[in-house]
């Protein structure tokens, strides 16, 4: 037999399958699905909340105080019937499960309606109720730990494609980088995107971590795991990369991005301190010892400072050879 969690999800995914269509024919079968669904997931929610608890105790309409036979008592169900929208509502709020009822209101009113067979609401209001639970769902696998697009699959995408999902699931992303703190002042969390897929919801597994270097990163819209320093190079590309080309059409130089010595990430920006990728500082001589002139970052990444611009290098390799 499926778990409530797996009926969750299937219904989840019809729901959504149905929403794709658009085709007000499905709209009744879509909020059914989806509702049932999204109904099933807050129920799993609130048992994975108390997990030593008997699960039809957590999700029973209604329950009766028996005696235990050792001078206590216990609680019982009564019947088969499980919790209603407003007792899962009410149960969310007791067990810590956050639940956006009012987002799952419309939904519910639409619901009943379509039971009795009457809905006075257009298409394209139905549709605007579902779009609006699809957050309520984002918000329960998160607290389930579970991913999304690996249980939902395409329907995770379809629905990333409404502006109420997407836009709360960049806030929650970026969040996550808000608290990392970079070894460039060059990047920030909207810098930072997926190399498979290029989406911006890339967000860190442990939202709490602090350092770069050991930030683990996930991309929520196609599952896969983001390496930093593909991400920290991009990130580069994207805020020099024009002008690094302009500099290499206009006057055949390098900069102001450069392959970073320690990492051979093209990393190694112009006027920072070290890589924005390994964080190793940038620290040698700019000042030429013999005539003074500043070194360029090429000419001490090329090993041909050793304290002398380029020039003075040439000179001092040329009276050498003489
Ligand atoms: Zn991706
Ligand atoms: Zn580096
Ligand atoms: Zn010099």
């Amino acid at each position: 037999m499926p778990s409530l969690f797996q009926n969750a999800v299937a219904s989840i995914r019809m729901g959504v399958e149905d929403y794709r269509q658009q085709d007000s024919d499905r709209d009744i079968s879509a909020v059914r699905n989806f509702y049932a669904g999204v109904l099933l997931l807050a129920k799993e929610a609130l048992i994975r909340a108390a997990p030593n608890a008997d699960a039809q105790i957590i999700i029973g309409a209604k329950l009766k105080p028996v005696s235990d036979g050792h001078g206590g008592i216990e609680l019982a169900q009564v019947g088969h019937t499980t919790i209603d929208f407003q007792q899962i509502g009410e149960r969310a709020a007791d067990f810590g499960v956050s639940l956006d009822h009012k987002a799952l209101k419309a939904l519910n009113t639409i619901r009943n309606d379509m039971e009795h067979h009457y809905t006075s609401e257009s298409a394209t209001a139905i549709r605007a109720a579902i779009s609006k639970g699809f957050p309520v769902v984002a918000s329960l696998f998160r607290q389930l730990k579970e991913e999304p697009i690996a249980r939902l699959g395409d329907a995770w995408n379809a629905m990333l494609e409404t502006k109420e999902l997407y836009d709360q699931e960049l806030r929650s992303a970026r969040a996550t980088l808000e608290n990392i703190a970079w070894f460039s002042p060059s990047i920030s969390p909207e810098l930072i995107k997926c190399g498979q897929c290029q989406s911006e919801l890339v967000e860190q597994v442990k939202a709490d971590n602090e350092q770069q270097d050991t930030a683990q990163l996930r991309c929520r819209t196609c599952g896969e795991d983001v390496e930093m320093a593909d991400a920290i190079e991009s990130a580069i590309d994207e805020v020099y990369g024009t002008d690094a080309y302009l500099r290499y059409k206009d006057a055949a130089e390098n900069g102001p991005i450069y392959d970073c010595p320690s990492c051979s990430r093209a990393t190694l920006v112009e006027g920072e301190d070290g890589c924005a990728n390994c964080g190793e500082p940038l620290d040698y001589e700019t000042e030429c010892s013999r005539c003074g002139d500043s070194i360029g970052i090429q000419d001490y990444l090329d090993g041909m400072d050793e304290g002398l611009c380029g020039y003075c290098a040439h000179m001092h390799e040329k009276i050498m050879r003489e």
